[in-house]
């Protein structure tokens, strides 16, 4: 595999929601197996950034191509793109009325990606994956914050996707069960997944990610390593940010 092979590239994308100009001007591109952090303050676009690199938004203008294919091509099947995109949020948004191991097999078997059979067995791993192999049978009412979202997790990977997208994926979380979420997330990056984070959880940006993006007002303001934006950050709007979080 070619490491350096661009997974999502974005171009001169722009978001408004009618007057309101959310993303004003964001070109990136990341790469297979890379993990960016995004970091910036509330509102500076950083869950429409992650909706319009799959689709949930329409872009106002720009490009936005994944895995070679142009997402914001009207032609382009936005389906087959999404199946390759797992997708976390922050609230874990489980069907409530199926088991842990339905939530997590549904959409394959209802994909034609794998049968009733091969959907169950790979749930079952993916449990497992996640330290959650004892509670395929209960429904998510019964589980902790960090078990949700550790289920949501092992459902977004059901799809075998090859980007994984986190909007505040422990933002929700009691702070006793981040650290179960972000260890299974630490585990993907080693084995190599293509993330986009948001996060506020500074010491996951630090350890974990390859590049940490500065968002802010709808523009990346600054990027680099996180030895670069942690400790030697070069705008005024990051160094004030850095100052209110660490
Ligand atoms: P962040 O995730 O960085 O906090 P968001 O991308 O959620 O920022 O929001 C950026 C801006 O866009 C905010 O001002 C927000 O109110 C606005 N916004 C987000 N989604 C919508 C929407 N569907 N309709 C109108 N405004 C929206
Ligand atoms: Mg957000």
């Amino acid at each position: 595999m070619d490491s350096s092979k661009v997974k999502i590239q974005v171009t001169n994308l722009k978001k408004n929601f009618g007057k309101l100009e959310v993303l004003k001007d964001i070109s990136i591109s990341i790469c297979e197996g890379e993990v960016v952090v995004l970091l910036g303050p509330s509102g500076s676009g950083k869950s429409t950034f992650l909706r319009c690199v799959n689709q949930l938004e329409t872009v106002t203008a720009g490009k936005i191509i994944v895995d070679g294919m142009d997402v914001t091509d009207k032609h382009t099947d936005i389906n087959k793109v999404r199946e390759n995109i797992g997708m976390v949020f922050q609230h874990f948004n489980l069907f409530p009325h199926m088991t842990v191991l339905k939530n997590i097999t549904l959409a394959p078997v209802e994909l034609k990606k794998l049968t009733q059979e091969q959907a169950e067995k790979k749930g079952m791993e993916l449990l497992a994956r996640v330290g959650l192999a004892d509670k395929a049978g209960t429904y998510p009412n019964q589980l902790s914050g960090g078990q949700k979202q550790r289920v949501a997790i092992a459902r977004a990977l059901a799809m075998s996707p090859d980007i994984m997208l986190f909007d505040e994926p422990t933002s929700a979380l009691d702070p006793e069960m981040v650290g179960e979420v972000l260890e299974v997330m630490r585990e993907l990056a080693r084995d190599g997944m293509t993330m986009a984070v948001v996060t506020h959880e500074i010491g996951f940006a630090r350890e974990v990610a390859n590049r940490i993006v500065f968002m802010d007002g709808g523009y990346i303001v600054e990027q680099g390593t996180p030895e670069e934006i942690l400790k030697h950050p070069k705008e005024a709007r990051t160094i004030d940010f850095l100052n209110k979080v660490l």
